[in-house]
């Protein structure tokens, strides 16, 4: 499977961590954006396997959203991925607000998500925007009010203890079709060291029984993924392993990335390793036949070189000097946290 992210305005927020270098930034021109997506649809005929593309990071950004939107709804053999995440700020801040909305529901995308960090200050100060937290719970009320369906991400951090009675304020006031509870992994990105002090711990999501349920999550199977998510349980896990054979492995997602100015990349947004070339211009049958020659680099392991990782014993050690129970969400976040840690460096030279 192959997903292009289509990087096509910005986003309103710096959330420290934030792995796919989301933050202000440029715009792609409508034209550009629309010979783009004909592009991608073209090259996708000449690819064997299922791609899609996600418009990204805040596509309400871009001032005609609802033209880009309904080309992204009519592609043939390329389809748009749509995750409907989005921050509010932009959609609240828009005039058209309400044709915006309408393009969208037209087009069949109906599910829209917002993330809460905790209080409106925790909120504001992890995404690193004041605002952020009234114009996100805004947005959510809009976007029922216009009859999408509405999602809420609940992503943990060292204050929902404390912010918990708070968190479930709002979700009355939201009424969510649905909640997600997520415990933010690791990922080898120069931005996830700022999360780090936010992060929570196996301890403190325990102090959320009885909270869990009341939002609509498994209680029990949340707190053994807890209690299988942290330092501890990682380096108990990575006895068992062969470092080489777990970055070895072979992946079956490719991730590109497309830039505002129109250059495509191998690797997620913030995780590229090599430049294909401007997308309105290269030749589309040479691309194709890079793209398939690649291999999947969904977990980031694909992104180091395998006769460079450090024995095992030494990652371990390693790791054993960091808070045990400190929530990592998988074992490979772990792993990466402990390369970080040994500045062992990936492909894409971030450390
Ligand atoms: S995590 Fe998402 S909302 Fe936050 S900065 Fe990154 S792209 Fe933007």
């Amino acid at each position: 499977m192959i997903n292009i992210d289509f990087l096509l305005a910005g986003c309103n927020t710096r959330c420290r961590h934030c792995y796919v270098n989301g933050g202000p930034g440029p715009m792609m021109a409508t034209g550009d954006a629309l010979l783009c997506m004909e592009k991608l649809d073209r090259l996708a005929a000449l690819l064997p396997d299922e791609t899609s593309f996600t418009l990204d990071h805040e596509p309400m950004n871009h001032p005609e959203i609802a033209r880009i939107i309904s080309a992204a709804a009519n592609t043939r053999n390329i389809q748009n991925y749509h995750h409907g995440m989005t921050t509010g700020v932009a959609l609240m801040g828009r005039g058209d607000r309400a044709e915006v909305v309408r393009a969208y529901l037209d087009c069949g995308y109906h599910t829209f998500g917002i993330t809460l960090h905790g209080s409106p200050e925790h909120h504001d100060r992890i995404v690193r925007r004041g605002g952020a937290f009234d114009a996100a719970v805004a947005a959510g009320e809009y976007l029922k009010e216009q009859g999408a369906s509405l999602e809420v991400t609940l992503m943990l951090n060292r204050f929902f203890v404390q912010d918990a009675d708070g968190i479930s304020r709002v979700l009355d006031r939201l009424r969510p079709q649905y909640i997600g509870f997520v415990i933010p992994i690791f990922t080898p990105h120069r931005n996830m060291m700022d999360f780090e002090p936010y992060r929570a711990s196996a301890g403190m999501a325990a102090g959320l029984a009885g909270h869990l349920s009341e939002w609509g999550q498994d209680e029990a199977a949340l707190m053994n993924s807890i209690e299988h998510s942290t330092v501890a349980a990682g380096i108990r896990w990575l006895q068992d392993q062969s470092l080489p054979d777990l970055f070895s492995q072979e992946q079956e997602e490719l991730y590109l990335s497309l830039h505002p100015d129109c250059r495509l990349y191998v690797g997620n947004s913030g995780a590229e390793t090599q430049c294909l070339g401007d997308l309105r211009h290269i030749d589309l049958e040479e691309a194709a036949r890079a793209i398939r020659a690649l291999p999947g680099n969904r977990d980031y392991g694909a992104f180091y070189n395998v006769d460079k990782l450090p024995a095992k014993e030494r990652l371990i050690n390693q790791l054993s000097e960091l808070p045990q129970e400190a929530l990592f969400g998988d074992y490979p976040s772990v792993i990466y946290r402990g390369l970080t840690e040994l500045r062992i460096p990936a492909r894409i030279g971030y450390f």
